[in-house]
């Protein structure tokens, strides 16, 4: 098998799946509870939020456990937009956003609030300019990927905190790092909150973190018994919590070497593909080189994703969650309906190996020829 899907999703890492089973084995006491297993249990769940606490360099009072990035987005932009709806109803998003964020601005819209989409240039970096203009006195949001899902562009989170502290100190900067942390360098002082998820960075899946800093207030969306964070009710998933701590230890170190390794089969995939006169390569300055997104033009991505199945060859569309639609960041950099329709993404990770990324331009180059060739008949 040859899995190029790595932005979708990881598998875990053997030590992580193992420091899960041990903490299912061992601790199985409820951390909330009084007695000595849950003593000892809290005394692990301690140690692992301190763990990740100091790996992304912030306090344990800015940390709060969720299940995932769409948790942490919906968590971020609906417990913000109404702990401070009296300041004002004013949100302003990119238009390179995970679906999730679409998907809540939508709620939020039909709530009253106001979002505002600012622009991009075309090579997706946020339009400075234009982001000044957008964020008002009653803006209580701002909300822009660190790194976009399909293309990979990379923002300058600092520049941009600077433009919107500047035209209003109040207004709260949220950054969805899900596809940044584990891949480069993230500062998670350079904004007030930001969202990611265990499954990523080679972690398991139903477990996420959302980080926000002492100012920003937040009404929880899940209520109960809070004794482990008053944000997030429920019995702490310790054993997810603790591989958490273990996957983001392994996926913060040696970042530079890693990705330098991605870097290498990025370019040796481009080279091939440049040859297909047919096929465009959505790649700008600012993409980071473990997601790369191509448009087939005139074959359906969904064909080629198939077709390459039947090899054990996994890529993905523009992204696992709004497979087959038309790629909103496409569009927002190309501005072409064909080419934002028919992508694929071809996501690479530190253990691909250049064998596998030599077999899989072969499959590629089989596939495409013969679909080509299919069309021509017809
Ligand atoms: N944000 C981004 C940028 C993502 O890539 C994803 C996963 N496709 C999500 C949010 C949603 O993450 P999760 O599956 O953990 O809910």
């Amino acid at each position: 098998m040859i899995y190029l899907d790595y932005s979708a999703t990881t598998p875990v890492t053997y030590d992580v799946l193992e420091s899960y089973n041990k903490a299912t084995r061992d601790y199985m006491g409820n951390a909330n509870s009084l007695h000595a297993l849950g003593v000892k249990s809290k005394v692990l769940l301690n140690s692992a939020t301190k763990q990740i606490c100091e790996l992304l360099n912030i306090n344990e009072d800015e940390l709060v456990i969720t299940s995932g990035a769409t948790e942490s987005n919906n968590t971020a932009l609906k417990g913000i937009a109404l702990a401070n709806c009296k300041k004002g109803k004013h949100i302003v998003v990119s238009k390179l956003e995970h679906p999730s964020i679409y998907s809540i601005c939508e709620f939020l819209e039909s709530m009253g609030f106001e979002i505002s989409y600012v622009n991009n240039d075309s090579e997706g970096l946020i339009d400075f300019e234009d982001l000044k203009k957008q964020v008002r006195e009653d803006t209580i949001l701002v909300s822009i990927c660190a790194v976009n899902s399909e293309l990979g562009v990379r923002q300058p989170l600092k520049t941009l905190r600077q433009i919107i502290k500047k035209e209003n100190p109040n207004t709260i900067f949220h950054s969805d790092i899900t596809q940044a942390i584990g891949k480069v360098p993230v500062n998670l002082h350079d904004v007030d909150a930001a969202s990611m998820s265990g499954h990523k960075i080679f972690g398991p899946k139903g477990i996420g973190l959302l980080y926000k800093n002492e100012k920003v207030k937040i009404v929880p969306l899940i209520h109960g018994t809070g004794k482990f964070n008053e944000l997030r009710s429920g019995t702490p998933p310790l054993p997810l919590i603790v591989a958490l701590s273990k996957a983001l230890r392994i996926a913060l170190t040696d970042l530079e070497r890693k990705e330098g390794l991605v870097a290498k089969l990025n370019e040796k995939v481009c080279k091939d593909l440049e040859k297909y006169p047919d096929i465009k390569i959505n790649k700008t300055k600012y993409s980071i080189p473990h997601i790369l997104s191509v448009s087939l033009m005139d074959i359906k991505p969904e064909t080629f994703v198939h077709a390459l199945e039947e090899d054990e060859v996994y890529i993905g569309t523009n992204t696992a969650c709004a497979s087959g639609e038309l790629s909103s960041s496409v569009m927002a950099v190309y501005g072409d309906k064909v080419r934002a329709t028919t992508t694929i993404r071809i996501s690479i990770s530190h253990v691909t190996t250049n064998e596998e990324i030599s077999k899989f331009l072969n499959l590629f180059a089989i596939n495409y020829n013969k679909l080509k060739n299919l069309m021509k008949e017809n």
